[in-house]
């Protein structure tokens, strides 16, 4: 059912993947589909008539109309912490969207792909890494993905298998603690970690970062710093800090 901009729609799976985070599968009757990088607006209307909105991006992309969403908790947060802890398969809410037609990326283009995430910033991005495996152009694309812990990482096993022989070349990064095995810096993306991992300037790679406001400002500094066009590089801010 569609009343305004708003579309009904229906949780059919629910899945938790980090200690704070769940996907989410909802099935939207009457979707039009939507390109890699697009997001919705969700809102939740209590029994009081109390509504919040908030904007999630999709992890999904194309025509089906069971459409994904990845949440992470934000401590305190209004509308996260219900979407993680309490939403359930048959439970109701309500979308708007395809929204956005910046922060999109289809096959087809002629330059490398460059893909940067922060914490639940990847959500969007895998939407991106997910289209160009399927239209056979995974190998332009390389992705940085940064993340506390590696517990804390989103889609961890997808793309460890997204990442196999000729597929998207995944770089990560350790915010708080490494894996036993890592030998590489642990810490805030610095200019050589960024430098080492992401495609030259002189490939002229469209470059897509998304996550946490301070995560995106510091790191599209940095790619201004290494050379790299500002109209090359797209961001996404998920708000904070
Ligand atoms: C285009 C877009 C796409 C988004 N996609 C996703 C997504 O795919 N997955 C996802 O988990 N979130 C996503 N977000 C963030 C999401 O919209 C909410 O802001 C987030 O879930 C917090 O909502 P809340 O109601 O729980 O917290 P609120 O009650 O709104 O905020 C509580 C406190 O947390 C701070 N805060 C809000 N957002 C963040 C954040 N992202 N990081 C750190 N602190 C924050 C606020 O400043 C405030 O102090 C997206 C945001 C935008 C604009």
């Amino acid at each position: 059912m569609i009343v305004g901009d708003w579309r009904a729609a229906r949780v059919v799976d629910v899945a938790e993947v980090t200690p704070t985070a769940r996907v989410l599968r909802l099935s939207v009757p009457g979707w039009p589909g939507n390109d890699a990088g697009q997001h919705v607006d969700i809102r939740l209307t209590a029994e009081d008539g109390y509504q919040a909105e908030r904007s999630y991006s999709l992890g999904s992309y194309g025509s089906a109309d069971t459409i994904e969403l990845a949440v992470d908790e934000i401590p305190d947060g209004e509308v996260s912490p219900y979407l993680v802890r309490d939403v359930e398969p048959g439970d109701e809410l309500e979308v708007k969207g395809p929204l956005g037609g910046y922060f999109v990326w289809r096959p087809g283009g002629v330059e490398p792909v460059q893909l940067i995430a922060g914490g639940s910033g990847i959500v969007p991005l895998m939407a991106m890494a997910r289209a160009a495996t399927d239209a056979a152009e995974a190998a332009s694309v390389r992705l940085l993905y940064s993340v506390r812990t590696a517990d804390d990482a989103i889609y961890r096993d997808e793309l460890d298998e997204l990442s196999g022989d000729g597929g998207v070349a995944l770089t990560w990064a350790y915010t708080r603690t490494a894996p036993s095995t890592w030998s590489g810096r642990v810490g805030r993306l610095d200019d050589q970690t960024i430098a080492s991992s992401v495609w030259s300037p002189e490939r002229g790679p469209r470059v897509f970062v998304c996550g946490p406001t301070g995560f995106v400002e510091h790191v599209a500094d940095a790619l201004v710093r290494l050379g790299h066009a500002p109209a090359n590089i797209r961001t996404e801010r998920f708000g904070g800090a």
